[in-house]
C-alpha cells in the first residue's frame, strides 16, 4: 500500500497542516496508512431508535428522535449548565449541557426533529443525558455508516482540535471514498484461500464501517491473524537465518573444571530440571551451532547454579564467561556465591561493576585480554566498549527483563565469532506469551525447585489487623528469623512515598527497637553505597528487619528472612508481588507472606490477592496476570525493550490464533526458508517493508 503509506495526512480533506501535527504527536499518525490502521476500541448500535419512555440509566449509549420543548439556563459560574426537555410520542427526558452553551442555544431550532445520541445517567436523582450528540434528522448526511458506528479513542489535545471519534469516523470514509480501486492484498492468494481469510480491502472497510456483525468479526479475525502472523513469521526467519549464518564454538569436552565442581563441590544433589537444562545446554553448545537460550525458572528454582556450571563447562573449553546482573547487589552476590562455591579450584573469578575502583579494573582488563581471568561477573559494566575479553565463550544474563535488547546485543559482539547466550529470567511469562516475545530464542524451563523448600505460606490482612501482625512477627523474630517489609513506590508521588515509608519505619523501630531488634531501610534514591550497606547488614543478620521498597525485588538471597510483609499490596501487580514473595522460603524453615490491604478493595485487587493466596506456582499467576491486565501492562512490567505495536491483535485474548499462526510460519519457512518460492514473495516483501517501516515490530536480537 506503498501509495497510501507516502501519502502525508496533511493532504487528507479536513486534516490540514495544524491537526496533522496533532495526529502525529497524539497518536502518531503520519500517514494515510497510518489512519487507515487506526482502529476503533468499540462499536455503537446506530440502526435502533429508543423510546424515551424505554430508557434507563444503565443502557449503553442510545438514539432518541425528536423535538426540543423548552432550554433554560441554570446556575452561575462553574455550575452554569444548560437543560433542555426534548420529547417523543411516548414521554420527555433532560438533556444537559456544561460546555458549548452559547453554541446550542444559537443554533437549535424549535419544531424540528432531532436525532440525540448520548448515554442516560442519573443526575440530581433524575434521568438525563449529559452533552449529548445532536444530528438534525432531516439532514441526516449521506453517510458510509450503517448500523454500527465505530468508536475511536482520541486524547484531550484532539478533542480540543475538535479531532473526536465522528471526526476520525469521517478521515476514515475520506480515504475509502478517495481511493480507487481496492487496497492492494498484504497477503497471497493461495493464503487467504487456504485459510479462508476475508480480503484486506473489505476487512478494512468493515472494521471501520461494519455492514453486519458477522463481517466484523470476519475482518477482525482477518486482521488479528495477519498481524500475528507476520510477527511469527520475521521471528521464527531470524531464528533460521541466525542458525545458518553463525558457527558456533564448539564446547567439546566437559572437563576438569565441571568434573572437579560437580564431583567434589556440589553441596547438594541437582534437581531433575536443572540436570536436564543442562543437558539442554551442553548439546547446544556442542552442536556448532551458536546456543540463543532463555532459561526460566520460578525464583528460587537454582537458575544460578545452572549458569555456574555452563560457564564452567566454557572455561573447561578454554574460552572465558561472563555473567551479567541487573544491580549491583546482585552482582555482589553472584560473585559472592560463585567465589564461595569454586573456592579451591584454579579458577579466576572478578567483579566489574560501575563501583569498581580504577586500579581493580586495570588488573580486570589487563587479564581479561591476556585470558588469565575465567570469569567475569557484573553490572552493565559489562558491556563498556573498553572491557575487551581474549575469547568470550559464553555470556549469561541475569534477569533477562532488566536488560533491553540493545544491551544483549552489545555483548553479543564481544567476540568476533558471536558467543553462546544463556538469558535467565525468574519473571514467570506465560508460555504462549514467552513463544512470541522470545520467539528467537529455544527456552528451558526450571520447573521444579529444590527439595525440602517448604511452600511460603501466603496470608491477607487489612491493615487495622496490624497489632496482631507485629505480634506474629515478634515471634518469627525471637526464634532467631529476619523480615522483609516492602512498601510500594509510584513514581508519580515519590516524595510521598518516601514519606509513607519513612513514617512505617518509625513505627516498626518503636514498636521493635525495645525487644532488641535493629532495623535498616532500603530505597532507591539511596546512594549505592548506603542500599549496599543496608543490604550487607540484613545479609550478615546484624539487622533484623529490613524496610524496603520494591528495590529489593529482583535475586537478592537472605535464607534466613521467613517473612516477607507487603504494605498496600493492592498497589502491586501480581508479577511484581510474586518476586517479592520469591525473597522468603529459601530457607528450611516455613515461610510466610503477609499481603496487608486497605478495606476497600477493587475487583481486581481482590483477584490479585485471591491469586497469591492460592497459589505460588509463578506460572499459573502469569496466566492470571494477562487474564487480568492483558499483554500492554505485562510488557511494560517486562520493561523488555520490546515493543510489537500490536493494532488489532491482544496476545492474551488472541493467545489460540497466536499458536496457530505459529504452525502456519513454521510449516512456510519449513519448505521455504528463505522465502525464495514465487508463491512466498508476497510475503518477503511484507516482511521487508515492515522492518523498514518506523512503526514496525521491535525485535529481541
Ligand atoms: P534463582 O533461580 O532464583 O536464581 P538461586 O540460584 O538463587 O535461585 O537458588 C536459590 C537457592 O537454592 C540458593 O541458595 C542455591 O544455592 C540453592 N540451590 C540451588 N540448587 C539447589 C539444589 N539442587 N538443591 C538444593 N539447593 C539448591
Ligand atoms: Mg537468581
Amino acid at each position: 500500500m506503498s501509495e497510501l503509506s507516502g501519502k502525508d495526512i496533511k493532504y487528507l480533506n479536513e486534516v490540514g497542516p495544524k491537526r496533522a501535527i496533532i495526529l502525529n504527536n497524539e497518536i502518531n499518525i503520519h500517514s494515510f496508512e497510518d489512519m487507515l490502521y487506526y482502529f476503533p476500541y468499540k462499536y455503537i448500535d446506530k440502526s435502533k431508535i429508543y423510546e424515551i419512555k424505554d430508557l434507563k440509566a444503565n443502557l449503553p449509549y442510545v438514539q432518541i428522535k425528536g423535538i426540543f420543548v423548552s432550554m433554560e439556563k441554570i446556575g452561575e459560574g462553574k455550575g452554569e449548565r444548560l437543560v433542555a426537555s426534548f420529547a417523543d410520542k411516548s414521554g420527555v427526558i433532560e438533556l444537559i449541557w456544561f460546555r458549548g452553551i452559547k453554541f446550542i442555544v444559537k443554533n437549535i431550532k424549535k419544531r424540528t426533529e432531532y436525532i440525540i445520541f448520548g448515554k442516560p445517567s442519573i443526575f440530581n436523582g433524575r434521568l438525563n443525558i449529559i452533552h449529548p450528540e445532536i444530528e438534525d434528522s432531516e439532514k441526516k448526511e449521506d453517510s458510509i455508516v450503517s448500523g454500527m458506528q465505530a468508536v475511536y479513542h482520541t486524547t484531550e489535545k484532539m478533542k480540543k482540535a475538535y479531532i473526536n471519534s465522528k471526526l476520525i469516523s469521517r478521515l476514515q470514509e475520506h480515504i475509502f471514498k478517495g481511493f480507487k480501486g481496492r487496497f492492494p492484498e498484504t497477503l497471497p492468494k493461495w493464503f487467504l484461500d487456504k485459510y479462508r481469510l476475508l480480503n484486506l480491502h473489505d476487512s478494512l472497510f468493515n472494521l471501520h464501517f461494519p455492514q453486519s456483525t458477522d463481517l466484523l468479526q470476519k475482518s477482525e479475525y482477518r486482521l488479528k491473524f495477519e498481524e500475528l502472523f507476520y510477527i511469527q513469521l520475521s521471528t521464527l526467519k531470524r531464528k533460521a537465518k541466525t542458525k545458518l549464518a553463525f558457527r558456533g564454538m564448539i564446547f567439546k569436552t566437559v572437563g576438569e573444571s565441571f568434573n572437579t565442581f560437580y564431583n567434589n563441590k556440589l553441596p547438594f544433589d541437582l534437581t531433575g530440571a536443572q540436570k536436564r537444562v543442562l543437558k539442554e545446554i551442553r548439546k547446544d553448545c556442542g552442536s556448532g551451532k551458536q546456543m540463543n537460550r532463555l532459561l526460566q525458572g520460578d525464583v528460587g528454582s537454582g537458575k544460578t547454579l545452572v549458569a555456574l556450571m555452563s560457564m564452567l563447562l566454557a572455561v573447561d573449553n578454554e574460552y572465558q564467561a561472563c555473567i551479567m546482573a541487573p544491580t549491583e547487589i546482585l552482582a555482589n552476590q553472584h560473585f559472592e556465591t560463585i567465589s564461595e562455591f569454586l573456592d579451591g579450584m584454579n579458577i579466576k573469578v572478578s567483579l566489574l561493576t560501575g563501583s569498581s575502583k580504577k586500579s581493580e579494573r586495570n588488573i580486570i582488563d589487563e587479564e581479561l585480554r591476556s585470558g588469565k581471568l575465567n570469569i567475569l561477573i557484573g553490572t552493565h559494566a559489562l558491556i563498556e566498549d573498553n572491557v575487551v575479553f581474549k575469547n568470550l565463550g559464553l555470556v549469561v544474563i541475569d534477569e533477562q527483563h532488566r536488560f533491553g535488547v540493545v544491551q544483549r546485543s552489545k555483548l553479543w559482539k564481544k567476540n568476533i565469532n558471536p558467543p553462546h547466550v544463556l538469558v535467565m529470567t525468574a519473571t514467570p511469562i506465560p508460555r504462549t506469551l514467552a513463544m512470541t516475545l522470545y520467539g528467537d530464542l529455544d527456552v528451558s524451563i526450571i520447573d521444579e525447585l529444590p527439595p525440602g523448600r517448604k511452600p511460603i505460606n501466603t496470608i491477607h490482612v487489612y491493615q487495622k489487623d496490624k497489632q496482631s501482625v507485629y505480634k506474629f512477627m515478634q515471634k518469627e523474630l525471637d526464634k532467631g528469623r529476619q523480615i522483609y517489609i516492602v512498601y510500594p513506590l509510584i513514581s508519580e508521588s515519590e516524595k510521598l512515598d518516601i514519606k509513607d515509608l519513612e513514617s512505617g519505619y518509625q513505627e516498626l523501630f518503636d514498636y521493635f527497637s525495645p525487644l532488641g531488634y535493629n532495623l535498616s531501610m532500603l530505597h532507591g534514591k539511596m546512594k549505592p553505597k548506603e542500599k549496599d550497606y543496608a543490604m550487607q547488614e540484613f545479609a550478615d543478620h546484624k539487622s533484623h528487619i529490613l524496610v524496603a521498597t520494591t528495590v529489593i525485588e529482583v535475586g537478592v538471597n537472605v535464607p534466613n528472612a521467613s517473612v516477607m510483609l507487603i504494605e498496600n499490596s493492592e498497589r502491586f501487580g501480581l508479577a511484581q508481588l510474586h518476586q517479592l514473595r520469591g525473597r522468603v522460603g529459601r530457607g528450611a524453615e516455613q515461610s510466610f507472606c503477609i499481603l496487608s490491604t486497605g478495606y476497600k478493595l477493587s475487583n481486581e485487587s481482590k483477584q490479585r490477592v485471591e491469586t497469591m493466596v492460592g497459589t505460588n506456582d509463578g506460572f499459573e499467576i502469569a496466566e492470571a496476570d494477562l487474564k487480568l491486565r492483558g499483554f500492554g501492562d505485562i510488557d511494560g512490567t517486562l520493561q523488555s525493550g520490546i515493543s510489537y505495536n500490536l493494532k488489532i491483535a491482544h496476545l492474551g485474548k488472541d493467545s489460540q490464533i497466536l499458536q496457530y499462526v505459529r504452525g502456519i510460519a513454521d510449516e512456510i519457512l519449513e519448505e521455504d526458508p528463505l522465502l525464495e518460492l514465487d508463491k512466498n514473495y508476497l510475503l518477503n516483501e511484507q516482511l521487508k517493508r515492515a522492518s523498514k517501516s518506523q512503526v514496525s515490530w521491535r525485535f529481541i536480537s
